[in-house]
């Protein structure tokens, strides 16, 4: 099935309008399906551990009467009641053991197929969207849904076996005092759903000022190193401070409404009781004037345990009332999530059986989602050839990286084409033409894991393989230089190594999959002369026999490159080799100039 899709993501109706999700508990239960063999085995307990707290209190009336008859019956009775409790022990252990365990199941499941989605979106819904907000999803959600589908669910079943089984037995007991209850009972619950409802929207304000803070929290920690090289830490603090201030302000608000929940709820279901204690008393005297009148004081000790029991029963579902509906909103945003469709689809590629290195951009535009005002690519045309190195050159912010993103389709443009082997990119398999482009950037981002493992992320390589790619980029000496060699952990994104020797793992990490086209973002940092040298060894190597798109700083790189291509504010301004551009009189040439008085660059020995 297709679905239609706006801009985010989101399916929409014939009139282009999103359709509404409603939350729905039957997709809620949904989840818990494929543990319904574990989940129907907790229900028999449950209902073991009811059945045992359903009829404990008619044995405690009995204890009652007894004592005031026959020795021999007292005892036989609370033995009774010892083995019903010790039964309802067993059955409740089971169930909570078992309805844990179930929850623990689905969650897992949820979680990794929510990671799945999220993984596969395009790159610009991460533009969008903040780790922290993401990853809170997948933690906190999750968890809210865990307890919805399985404790949660299992209490409401509980909870409401509770209040009718001990109604029908109070009914039976004594079917007058049951209407005085049953007459005070609703008026207490529907106030408490009311004020429960109040509650949770309090709640709801707390969780989300406290998602806040984490969210700021996490950015502050992932850029711990910005943050250190700016002092920022004060500033940090204040931020992360003042999310919690307001998550505490709202925390206030909603400690004292749960505190006088609390207390009311708990003022009126002992109102209820005393009301039957004094009904029931009046028919425990009456009983005594005449046996054939009111009831013993047994049933009365009875009913009250049944009382309490409806009461708590009643304050407890008031409270799961609460977690349901944080649990739907949590559904919401899961569901809404999972079902996401990425922009850039992955769906029915085409693989070519060969591929060379010509890429082609026909009149494309392109504008980055998160800024849809700032057109970015202006209806660009350009056409490299297989086994040409071409250099892109131009001021910062230009579209330079922008058109290395288009090329491994991390953006569909909003217009035109992107061709890569005169074939449509958007026809073409992603995960099968990226296994031919390689990209090795400014600052490459390492995983936390071996250096072994990094250089073979992008496929499965033999020791043999791994070492040559790292002899190639340069890195196997100073790999061997570790104690664990190829063993040897990078610390996240790669901080236990230098800039250099990061870049040739990652060169190496390029090399490995023996791409047709590479793609390559030079260094604007300065290495040190030695670790440079190395670099562009590695760079130089891993450029022959292939196609190369470079973003270029260097003078040397555009010196040889087989064509030279002047982005300017999303725009081709010139193209042609260095000679040609330098003689040309244009653009080219200013820009060099302008490097070599600014020296920022190394346009420097022209
Ligand atoms: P260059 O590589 O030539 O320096 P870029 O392609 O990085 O230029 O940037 C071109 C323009 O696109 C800039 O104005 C930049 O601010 C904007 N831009 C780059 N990346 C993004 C992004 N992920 N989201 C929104 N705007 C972006």
């Amino acid at each position: 099935v297709l679905h239609r899709l706006n801009d985010d993501g989101q399916e929409i109706d014939s009139d282009g309008k999103p359709v509404k999700k409603k939350p729905s508990l039957k997709r809620l239960a949904s989840l818990a399906k494929p543990e319904f063999p574990m989940i129907s085995l907790a229900c028999l307990a449950m209902l073991g551990s009811s059945g045992s707290q359903m009829v404990a209190p008619l044995f405690f009336g009995k204890v009652v009467d007894a004592a005031q008859k026959d020795m021999g019956e007292l005892n036989s009775t609370v033995l009774t009641l010892l083995l019903i409790y010790i039964g309802g022990a067993i059955c409740s252990m089971v169930r909570s053991w078992i309805f844990t365990l179930a929850g623990q199941r689905v969650v897992a499941r949820l979680r990794k197929n929510l990671f799945s989605s999220v993984i596969q979106q395009e790159v610009a819904f991460f533009d969008t969207n903040r780790t922290g907000e993401i990853c809170n999803r997948l933690s906190s959600d999750t968890q809210v849904l865990q307890n919805a589908v399985t404790s949660n669910m299992s209490m409401l079943a509980r909870y409401l076996l509770q209040i009718i089984g001990s109604l029908v037995l109070m009914f039976v007991l004594n079917a007058s005092l049951t209407g005085v209850l049953l007459a005070v009972v609703p008026i207490v619950s529907l106030g408490a759903v009311q004020y429960g409802r109040f509650v949770k929207k309090l709640r709801q304000n707390f969780q989300d000022r406290l998602a806040d803070a984490g969210t700021t929290a996490e950015e502050s920690i992932s850029s711990i190193r910005t943050v250190r090289m700016f002092s920022g830490e004060t500033k940090s603090v204040k931020l992360y401070g003042s999310d919690i201030d307001k998550s505490y302000s709202e925390g206030k608000k909603l400690a004292a409404a749960q505190g006088a929940f609390d207390g009311t709820v708990g003022m009126l279901a002992y109102g209820a009781i005393i009301l039957v204690l004094w009904y029931g008393g009046k028919l425990v005297y009456e009983n005594s004037q005449d046996k054939t009148k009111g009831i013993t004081p047994g049933l009365l000790t009875s009913f009250l345990l049944y009382t309490l029991q409806v009461a708590m029963a009643f304050a407890l579902l008031s409270s799961l009332y609460g977690d349901f509906m944080q649990a739907l909103g949590a559904s919401l945003r899961i569901f809404d999530l999972m079902d996401r469709k990425p922009l850039v689809s992955n769906e029915n590629g085409e693989i070519l059986p060969l591929l060379d290195g010509h890429v082609e951009f026909k009149n494309v535009f392109f504008t980055y989602p998160s800024r849809p005002e700032t057109p970015v690519i202006k209806g660009m045309n350009l056409t490299v050839n297989p086994g040409q190195v071409v250099a892109l050159v131009g001021p910062s912010g230009g579209g330079k990286s922008t058109i290395v993103s288009l090329i491994e389709r991390f953006y569909d443009p909003d217009s035109g084409t992107v061709l890569l082997g005169g074939r449509e990119l958007s026809t073409l398999d992603p995960h099968w033409f990226r296994q031919k482009i390689s990209m090795v950037s400014q600052e490459p981002t390492l995983f936390a894991c071996s250096i072994k493992d990094n250089i073979a992320y992008g496929k499965v390589a033999t020791d043999q393989e791994i070492e040559e790619a790292a002899k190639q980029s340069n890195a196997h000496e100073f790999i061997m230089t570790f104690e664990n060699g190829y063993e040897t952990l990078v610390g996240e994104r790669g901080v236990r190594l230098s800039g250099g020797q990061k870049q040739r793992i990652a060169i190496a990490r390029a090399l490995i999959m023996d791409p047709v086209i590479l793609l390559l973002d030079e260094a604007t940092s300065a290495l040190d002369a030695e670790s440079e040298h190395l670099v562009q060894e590695a760079i130089d190597r891993a450029m022959k026999g292939r196609t190369v798109i470079v973003i270029a700083h260097r003078l040397s790189t555009v010196r040889n490159a087989s064509k030279v291509i002047v982005i300017e504010k999303g725009e081709i301004a010139e193209q042609g080799t260095h000679d040609e551009l330098l003689a040309h009189n244009g653009v080219y040439k200013r820009l060099v100039l302008r490097q070599l008085t600014a020296g920022g660059m190394n346009f420097d020995q022209l």
